[in-house]
């Protein structure tokens, strides 16, 4: 309904037409009625006359023609209003819902059933069978159902008998499309689950074809999808099967109506019922058709208005799903100064991994804290607890002596630079990829940042400069993109997970110097497995496992011994740090 509504001048105007176009059908009963007993009567009149006959011919041919021309310009109408209104529903549809997508939880994406390729299967059919179930209420269902109500009037004004047969037959047709509509119904879901498989399982082949094809997996990944696809077709024959089985029963229900009635009305006008002519059998056996033809169409309206329940289940699942939408406080300072404390912080992922244990922390403002451990010791997961991706389970974390879930979360984000060791570059033009930090910067400023960022020389030497596409960039150019995006932001927290994991030496040491300068006043939190960075740290949180092991200086961190000295020393030997001390001695 609020989808449809602010339409409702256009299904105004439908309906009008609608109602217009049922009377049409009725017309040639009406005629064909008139017409017979007129021609029976001529026949058995005395004297014959062909000037009255072709009189007769002539208003029948006109009225049919003339009637057949208005109900086309009628069906026109009412199609290109049908269509309009399901193209605006299913473009207001498909808007809202990237909206409040848009408005989730950053868990919301990793949990179950909302993978990319599925979240977008459900989106599609839901906007398609949506918009669909409401052009075919005003194109197919109302109409149909407005001239079957029509002509059983007309046959119970007519005969209350023959409009009680035809009456009689309807209950069968529901019965038996409902009958129908159970067989189907699991079928359907199952139909639409392997669909989704389908289309997420194609989506991971794109993803990783490099890997399947380096560990010549072609066959292992073609068979995967050839179990599906014969389950899709099983269940495709199974559904067709059971349709078409049902269609037949129906077609031969309708046939004993037709029947009936023709038998009803011959039997009745031969023993001369009042109002009974022999024009009649032809008005009852047309009007009849009318009443059957919305009836026989009722299994795909059911199939359709199925199909769009199951789809809409899963579509306003998304709509109405409140609880997945990130939620803000209102706490907006004029100066944002930086200082984390985290309290005995507990976090489990939605897939049940427990990633943080009684973590207590404090990131002071202004200087430059690192986050070091092994690999899944929990460090990108403070960063996401941090920017308010996550927030944790128990135990409390505040900014500047406030709640994080008290602060504006645009503004919080606003506040805070983010540079991941993936970073994400979107399809389009360098400069507007530098310019998502910041978007009402100048070219000047993008420029600038790009200067910052050691990358504006490269940038400049490829053949469409800063129009180049971003994508088309080595995984470092387009690390330096991201770390440019975050200088134009030039916000008072940056967060740098792992910055220059993909950089060579020469531009790691000039991404250094960058970070060095912007540092300067800024509160940063900087993940890295480079021992270099590490050290050049005011202070340094050790993790292990979800918890601190360790915390201090660069020096005193090293001193206590444990972890962090057994990573450091397995570093310097990685390293050859000897050798490297001798060579350059
Ligand atoms: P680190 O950054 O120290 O390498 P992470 O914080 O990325 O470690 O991961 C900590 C743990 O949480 C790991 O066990 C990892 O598998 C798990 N983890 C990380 N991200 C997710 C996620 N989105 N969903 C579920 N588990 C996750």
């Amino acid at each position: 309904m609020p989808f449809v509504l602010p339409y409702r001048w256009l299904l105004i105007v439908t309906l009008v037409l609608t109602f217009a176009g049922s009377l049409m059908a009725q017309v040639n009963a009406v005629v064909l009625d008139k017409a017979v007993d007129s021609i029976n009567a001529m026949m058995h009149r005395e004297t014959f006359e062909w000037s009255e006959a072709a009189r007769l011919l002539v208003l029948v041919s006109v009225i049919l023609l003339g009637k057949e021309l208005l109900a086309a310009v009628i069906t026109f109408g009412q199609r290109i209003f049908g269509e309009k209104i399901r193209i605006n529903v299913s473009r207001d549809l498909s808007l809202r819902v990237v909206d409040r997508i848009l408005t989730f939880r950053v868990a919301y994406f990793g949990g179950e059933g909302n993978e990319p390729g599925k979240l977008q299967t459900r989106i599609d059919r839901g906007v398609m069978s949506l918009s669909n179930t409401v052009k075919n209420f005003f194109i197919d269902i109302l109409p149909l159902f407005t001239s079957a109500v029509m002509a059983l009037g007309l046959m119970f004004a007519a005969n209350v008998y023959v409009g009680l047969v035809a009456l009689a037959v309807i209950p069968v047709y529901f019965v038996i499309t409902a009958r129908q509509g159970t067989r189907m119904k699991g079928w359907r879901r199952r139909v639409f689950g392997t669909h989704q498989a389908l289309n997420h399982g194609i989506m991971n082949i794109l993803e990783s074809i490099t890997v399947i094809k380096s560990f010549n997996r072609e066959r292992v990944e073609a068979d995967k999808q050839a179990k599906l696809q014969n389950d899709s077709t099983d269940q495709q024959m199974q559904t067709r099967r059971i349709s078409f089985l049902f269609e037949g029963l129906k077609t031969f229900v309708e046939q004993i109506g037709t029947v009936l009635i023709i038998i009803l009305t011959a039997y009745l006008v031969l023993i001369d019922y009042p109002g009974m002519t022999i024009g009649k059998i032809m008005y009852h056996v047309l009007l009849f058709s009318n009443v059957s033809a919305p009836i026989r169409q009722l299994h795909r309206i059911y199939d359709d208005l199925n199909d769009a329940l199951i789809y809409a289940e899963g579509f306003f699942g998304i709509l109405d799903n409140d609880e997945e939408v990130e939620v803000s406080g209102n706490h907006k300072p004029a100066a944002v100064r930086g200082d984390f404390n985290l309290r005995n912080v507990e976090f489990t992922y939605g897939n049940g991994t427990h990633a943080i244990r009684d973590l207590t922390m404090h990131i002071e403002a202004g200087k430059t804290t690192a986050l070091v451990g092994l690999s899944g010791a929990g460090k990108s997961t403070i960063v996401n607890l941090l920017d308010k991706f996550y927030s944790p389970d128990e135990g409390s974390i505040t900014l500047d002596g406030v709640p994080l879930g008290e602060w504006d979360t645009e503004f919080l984000r606003d506040n805070i630079g983010l540079v991941l060791q993936k970073n994400h570059i979107f399809s389009g033009t360098i400069e507007e990829n530098i310019r998502y930090g910041s978007p009402k910067a100048t070219r000047e400023q993008v420029e600038e940042a790009a200067r910052k960022a050691y990358i504006y020389d490269q940038i400049e030497a490829l053949p469409d400069g800063f129009e180049s596409n971003a994508i088309q960039l080595s995984g470092g150019q387009q690390q330096r993109i991201a770390i440019a995006r975050m200088f134009l932001k030039n916000p008072p927290i940056i967060f740098l997970d792992e910055p220059t994991a993909s950089l060579d030496a020469i531009a790691t040491e000039q991404i250094k110097n960058s970070i060095d300068a912007i540092k300067e006043g800024r509160t940063v939190i900087v993940i890295s497995h480079n021992i270099g960075q590490i050290i050049d740290s005011d202070y340094i949180y050790v993790l292990d496992t979800g918890h601190v092991a360790q915390h201090g200086t660069p020096d005193e961190v090293y001193k206590q011994g444990g972890l962090y000295k057994d990573i450091f020393d397995a570093s310097a030997r990685s390293m050859n740090a000897d050798k490297i001390a001798a060579t350059l001695s």
